[in-house]
This record gives structure tokens, sequence and C-alpha cells, in this order.
């Protein structure tokens, strides 16, 4: 997992994102993509509300969208913005991430692919609340299967 650039499907899908994303308040744009470790890439674009406090950051949008389809895990995030140098994600987002991937590499890529900044989740969390060791090991797994 050690690369000199973001995987290239990650920072497309994430850019396709990043022009879905519904910021009428902020005008800040955000796209993440992830890829899963059932090997299927899952994005995330901002979606904000006129109740400022709803609003769901991409991240945690493509970590909903990973959750929701039985993933539990990713290798790699790419967060794009059309900022210089690219945003970083919020705290609440790092908590998020950390939730199903402490190791994973994070890309911060700017639009069009210009300046990409290489870290992970750890680093952007260090000391996270973490209760996997303990309580929710069972919870972590993948869905049951049926019957
Ligand atoms: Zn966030």
């Amino acid at each position: 997992m050690n690369r000199d650039a973001p995987p290239a499907a990650l920072v497309a899908a994430a850019t396709r994102a990043w022009q879905q994303a519904y910021a009428p308040y902020s005008g800040f744009r955000v796209g993440a993509a992830l890829l899963a470790d059932d090997g299927r890439i899952y994005a995330g674009a901002n979606v904000e509300n006129a109740s400022y406090g709803l609003s769901r950051c991409a991240e945690q949008s493509a970590v909903q969208a990973m959750a929701s389809a039985g993933a539990r895990g990713f290798e790699s995030l790419v967060v794009v913005t059309d900022t210089d140098p690219p945003a970083s994600p919020c705290g609440a987002c790092r908590q998020v991430l950390h939730e199903f991937a402490p190791q994973a590499e994070v890309w911060l890529v700017r639009l069009g692919g210009e300046a990409q900044l290489r870290t992970s989740v750890d680093a952007l969390l260090p000391g996270a609340f973490d209760l996997h060791d303990s309580h929710t090991a069972d919870a972590r797994s993948g869905p049951d299967e049926p019957g």
C-alpha cells in the first residue's frame, strides 16, 4: 500500500461524486471514493441541508454506502476538492473512517489531479476512540449468511 499516486479508479469515482455534490449553501463540493475489502468501489458526495446540522460529508456518505452494501473495511480512500492544497477530512469524518479502516491510506486530491497528498487514517486521527477490541468485534464482521 505504498504508492506514489492515488489509484486512478478511485480518483475517477471521487471526481464523479464531486460533480454530484449537493452544496447549495456552502458552495464547497467534496467527492470521496474508497476501495472496500469486497473489491468494490463505493463513492459519496457531500449532501447539505437547509437545516445545516443535518448536512453529511462526502467521506461519511461513502462509508455509509460501503457498510450498507455489507463491506466492513477498505484499503484506500480518495477525497477530491477544488482547493489547493486539497482539503482534509473533518474531525467527525476521521472518526467514521477509523471505525472501518484505521490502517487505510488516504489521498487528498485537487480536482483535476494536480495536487495530491498521501496520508492515512491513523495519521489523521491519533488516539482515536475505539471499542473494537472489546465490545463490537462481532458487529464489525460481515453480514450474517441467510438461513
Ligand atoms: Zn467530514
